[in-house]
């Protein structure tokens, strides 16, 4: 008889937050990490900050994100300036003005999202699997009735042992993330702008400085973003208050610089007899909507939900069963890919005709309560 009931290959956030769900259900779970210090080769090659430190991102999580994360007992243990809720967004075409507003009032809920600390969500989980029961960590693959693939978007496992073949598009561009410091106070709203080619996203947050801190994901051509990832702090500052027209006030650099290559790529399967995709490894959209995890993480809810539910005779590697999972992610992970690549093909034109009809559009949206309160609610996981 196997040892354990699922292997987990990957221990990102979505591997490990695996882990942490199947232990709770009394899976005996083995949980196949790779020391940080491993960065590949291939890893560096494809654009991946070779820089030691910790990741410097502040991810936007929704509702159901959270509540997975709640669930887990890894969301009241984060550190309170870690974690920052947005209770406004605004978002902003070209320089024609239009813009978009939403609110958690109008959409009647407490936050439209929360702003969390990468690093220390990445802790936070790492400290509930110390104690957590049926989780081992192993340092090679186990034989396992299930082999739950989180390798993020490097991995090699689902090409080279199940055959995955990939759909990938690679936008040219990298995302440069990190923090700053704003002399005007956030006030809970997260601001993007849509400046074709690049767009700048602004997350409030409370590290370092509460109240006045900024998580920034500057997706740039790869070209102008290595220029920008060499220049020094000020000239840095000054392209970043000239991109934000200066509405955040001055803005200092809190710490250093780390980028990504940025790609849509999706699976052409998500599972088969005795193994399934999650998270990166799987798909990869766009950050511009801040939804690459929140999708991970919705994948590990369907997964347990999936195998929970299973006839008392069926395998855990049951290939049907398996697929229940597959055909619950493929529509959402579909629909969000295709959200983002249209936003940015729809942004980066700067034809004046395609660029008129963008603003009518945008304004469109803002005077439409229904579709607004529609697309929030999508965007909330609610
Ligand atoms: C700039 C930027 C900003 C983002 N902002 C947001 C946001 O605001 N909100 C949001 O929801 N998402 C955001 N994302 C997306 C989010 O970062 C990813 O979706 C998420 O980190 C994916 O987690 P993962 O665990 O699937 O993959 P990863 O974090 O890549 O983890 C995979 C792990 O598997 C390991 N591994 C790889 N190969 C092997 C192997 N063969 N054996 C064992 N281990 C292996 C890797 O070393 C790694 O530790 C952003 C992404 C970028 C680039």
């Amino acid at each position: 008889m196997e040892k354990f009931d699922v292997l987990v290959r990957g221990s990102g956030c979505v591997g490990r937050s695996l882990a942490l769900a199947l232990g709770a259900r009394g899976y005996r779970v083995a949980l196949l990490g790779r020391a940080p210090a491993a960065i590949t080769e291939a890893g560096l090659a494809a654009g991946r900050s070779a820089t030691p430190g910790a990741d410097v991102r502040a991810y936007a999580l929704n509702a159901q994100a959270v509540r997975l994360l709640n669930r887990l007992r890894v969301w009241d243990t984060l550190p309170e300036d870690a974690r920052t809720p947005v209770h406004d967004m605004r978002v902003m075409g070209d320089r024609a003005g239009a813009s978009l507003q939403f609110s958690a009032w109008e959409q009647g809920v407490g936050e439209l999202a929360h702003i969390v600390d990468a690093a220390a969500l990445e802790e936070q989980l790492d400290a509930a699997l110390r104690f957590a029961p049926h989780v081992q960590r192993v340092s090679a693959p186990v034989p396992a009735a299930l082999e739950a693939l989180c390798e993020g978007r490097e991995s090699i496992t689902a090409q080279s042992v199940h055959g995955v073949q990939f759909e990938r598009h690679d936008y040219g561009h990298l995302g440069v993330a990190g923090r700053l410091v704003a002399s005007q106070p956030h006030q809970g709203q997260a601001l993007q702008w849509f400046r074709s080619p690049d767009i700048l996203g602004m997350l409030p947050f409370d590290r370092p400085e509460p109240g006045h801190s900024y998580g920034f994901v500057w997706s740039l051509p790869r070209e102008r973003a290595q220029a920008m990832l060499a220049a020094g702090p000020a000239e840095f500052e000054s392209a970043l208050m000239e991109a934000t027209g200066g509405v955040l006030g001055s803005l200092k650099l809190a710490g250093e610089r780390q980028s990504w290559p940025l790609q849509l790529a999706r699976a052409d399967r998500l599972s088969g007899p005795g193994w399934v995709l999650l998270g990166d490894a799987a798909h990869l959209v766009h950050p511009l909507a801040g939804h690459g995890l929140n999708l991970g993480l919705a994948d590990v809810e369907t997964l347990v939900d999936v195998i929970t539910a299973r006839e008392s005779w069926r395998d855990l590697g049951d290939e049907k069963l398996l697929r229940r999972y597959a055909r619950a992610r493929i529509a959402p992970t579909w629909a969000m890919g295709e959200l983002t690549d249209s936003l940015l093909r729809g942004f980066a034109s700067q034809a004046p005709v395609i660029s008129r009809l963008r603003n009518e559009g945008l304004r469109l949206v803002d005077r439409a309560g229904p579709i607004k309160k529609w697309l929030t609610a999508r965007a909330l996981g609610q």
